[in-house]
């Protein structure tokens, strides 16, 4: 399968991901059992009172960021900061607390670092690392590390999300080269979970109703990912949890796009994902991946 056809699907998938877990966002499975049986469609609602296919923070962020890194050839923070500046002026219709606080302080000072705090463990910087995995996909290890950092540092600048954030962008990685899910999880899933306990995943309970804190997203999203062999199965697994659903669904949905690919994508979600979203994601994951020089144009 093409490189460029996995970033697609990766890309796709965290759009979808996100507009099928935004309606269920903070429920608890029992509550979205009671209403929806097993949720399965875009169908917008939720919090939000999206559309069908509507996108929240987690995608248009990213896309936000997509712009910059194309924009200047390369992942600065000085730009992102910039991007995400813009994206908050436009009204987003949803925005995370530790976001709007440590842009705030960037629109302030015009540092696009935020002071470190282990408090700043949310899930904000992990949920839009993807353009940052694609435009640096071949570079040496050090160096997807540098571009992860400056971009989650400009709003969330603590060890967890950092961990996270790189964890997420090696993964994708490494799924774009073909990797299968063993690897993913022998060579980044446990390594995470060891150096970090908090991230642990295996021998705790289900996850459920996970909440913003990135250690508990992340392990939603692994026991998802890993417990499932399908880009479907996975996402409606993750989604079905409730708490941070949207969240959950889109870093759920990068992974199994990059692993599964653009075929694996049910129809009816594509067909359903907003036309401009859909777009945006497309051409952003050719140009970023081309970026990258690796992959044959
Ligand atoms: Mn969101
Ligand atoms: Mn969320």
């Amino acid at each position: 399968m093409p490189t460029a056809d996995r970033a697609t699907a990766a890309y796709l998938g965290l759009a979808i991901g996100d507009a099928l877990g935004a309606t269920v966002e903070f429920m608890l499975p029992r509550e979205i059992a009671a209403k929806y049986g097993v949720h399965d469609t875009l169908r917008g609602g939720g919090w939000l009172h999206l559309k069908p296919g509507q996108v929240t923070d987690d995608t248009t962020m990213s896309l936000a960021l997509g712009n910059s890194i194309i924009e200047q050839d390369k992942v600065d923070a000085l730009a992102a900061a910039h991007a995400f500046d813009a994206w908050m002026r436009a009204k987003p219709v949803d925005i995370g607390n530790t976001v709007r606080r440590n842009l705030l302080h960037f629109r302030k000072t015009g540092n696009p670092e935020a002071p470190y705090s282990d408090n700043d463990a949310g899930n904000g910087a992990a949920m839009r690392v993807l353009p940052v995995a694609l435009a640096t996909f071949g570079q040496t290890a050090e160096a997807v590390r540098v571009a992860c950092r400056a971009q989650a540092h400009i709003t969330h600048h603590c060890v967890a999300s950092d961990a996270a954030c790189e964890t997420l962008a090696f993964m994708v990685q490494d799924a774009l080269r073909g990797k299968d899910k063993n690897h993913l999880l022998h060579k980044h899933a446990h390594p995470l979970a060891a150096q970090f306990p908090e991230f642990r995943f295996r021998a705790i309970k289900q996850s459920t109703n996970p909440s913003g804190y990135v250690a508990h997203t992340v392990q939603a999203v692994f026991q998802s990912f890993f417990d499932t062999d399908d880009f479907r199965d996975c996402l409606i697994d993750v989604v079905n949890r409730g708490g941070d659903a949207d969240t959950t669904g889109a870093i759920a949905g990068m992974l199994a796009g990059a692993l599964y690919g653009l075929e694996a994508i049910p129809g009816i979600w594509l067909k359903t994902l907003n036309a401009e979203t859909r777009h945006a994601c497309e051409s952003q994951a050719r140009h970023l991946i081309r970026l990258s020089g690796c992959v044959p144009q």
